[in-house]
């Protein structure tokens, strides 16, 4: 049932550097799939495969949606990253990818970093997320930042007729590499900012440097905002805090906000605007391919900022059918795809 008519699925092994590799190539229709390499002690040959349809599948909607010309894949590597991880492993997983001919590209994910794939880069160029000093493309952190502080502006306009933040008032979960840049961002721009995080350091320079209120981990979820901005983990929308929150919009970075996928309509219900994880955190994946592409910083700028009508697009589409924006956000990236499908057979 995971299948979704994906493209193809590879196994790979070679048992002399331990490495064990399922790679999935869900559509190609927009561009070479990309996609990281996870890195997992999964239970089962099989909880691997279900892993990676999935999460290519998400690759391919994420790209749709951030306009790229990429299409969506992801690999597994099956092990402890702690106990099976060595260049040896890294080299020839760079041959698993050179197999595919540039129709798949790899990059970090969990239980892989940057020095794995400056290691995977030594066999194969298929690869991004590389060290800067090995001809990287660095952080893509203040792009994903950007993308978010783009989303928000678009639920502002949806739910007050303005995308301006000054006076707005932002809840921020999570200080690190994206929801630090995102207050700046917003604080930049007029919005008060409630912050949290687990590094008492992070929220003291936030208050430092941006005046943000400090409140604890748990009751971040019950802060009296306009925004609530979830910048730290996944599942954060869920039965239990969905009876907590007091905000009309959530837009943050965390990747899979969604505890399940019924939590969108309860958004909906409760009368939330919520501005799907994969599109507001798309700015990463833009950075990604507007350097793939050689394509330079004017066009990176354009891209991201065209988050916010991506966004305005999804909510217009999610009022006119009456759906929850995931709903919505699914159906216009099937029909981009579907549009360029339609114009490469004609
Ligand atoms: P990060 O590790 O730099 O920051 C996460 C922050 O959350 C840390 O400061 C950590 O202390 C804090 N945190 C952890 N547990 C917490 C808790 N219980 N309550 C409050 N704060 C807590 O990570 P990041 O790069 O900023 O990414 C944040 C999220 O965005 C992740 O879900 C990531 O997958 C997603 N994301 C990041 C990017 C990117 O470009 N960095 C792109 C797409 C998606």
């Amino acid at each position: 049932p995971d299948y979704d008519n994906h493209k193809q699925v590879s196994f790979f092994s070679d048992p002399e550097v331990g490495l064990k590799v399922v790679v999935a190539i869900h559509d190609l229709t927009l561009g070479p799939a990309l996609g990281g390499c996870r890195m997992w002690d999964y239970q089962s040959e099989e909880d691997a495969l279900k892993d990676v349809l999935r999460l290519s599948k998400g690759m391919t909607y994420k790209a749709a949606l951030a306009g790229v010309e990429l299409g969506g894949g992801k690999s597994v590597v099956i092990g402890n990253p702690n106990l099976l991880k060595s260049p040896r492993l890294m080299h020839a997983m760079g041959r698993v990818i050179n197999s595919f001919k540039g129709d798949y590209i790899t990059g970090p994910d969990i239980g892989t970093g940057v020095e794995d794939m400056t290691e995977i880069f030594k066999t194969s160029k298929y690869v991004i997320g590389v060290a800067e000093e090995k001809g990287g493309m660095g952080d893509p952190s203040p792009s994903t930042a950007k993308g978010v502080f783009q989303s928000i502006r678009a639920g502002l306009n949806h739910r007050f007729g303005s995308p301006d933040l000054s006076g707005v008032k932002v809840a921020v979960q999570g200080l690190g590499h994206v929801g630090f840049n995102l207050c700046n961002f917003l604080h930049q721009e007029g919005a008060s900012l409630v912050v949290t995080d687990i590094d008492n350091n992070k929220m003291a320079i936030a208050d430092q440097k941006f005046g943000a209120q400090q409140v604890s981990a748990q009751d971040i979820y019950e802060i009296e905002a306009d925004v609530y901005a979830p910048c730290a983990f996944g599942a954060v929308i869920n039965d239990e805090t969905l009876e907590k929150f007091k905000v009309k919009i959530i837009a943050g970075g965390a990747n899979n906000q969604l505890a399940e996928s019924k939590h969108g309509l309860a958004c909906k219900q409760l009368g939330i605007t919520y501005l799907l994880d994969y599109v507001s955190n798309g700015g990463g994946l833009i950075r990604v391919a507007v350097e793939w592409y050689k394509e330079g910083e004017d066009r990176l700028e354009e891209k991201v900022e065209g988050i916010y009508d991506t966004c305005c697009d999804i909510l217009k589409r999610a009022d006119q059918e009456d759906i929850p924006t995931n709903i919505a956000a699914d159906k216009i990236a099937d029909d981009r795809i579907a549009k360029k499908r339609n114009s490469l057979v004609s």
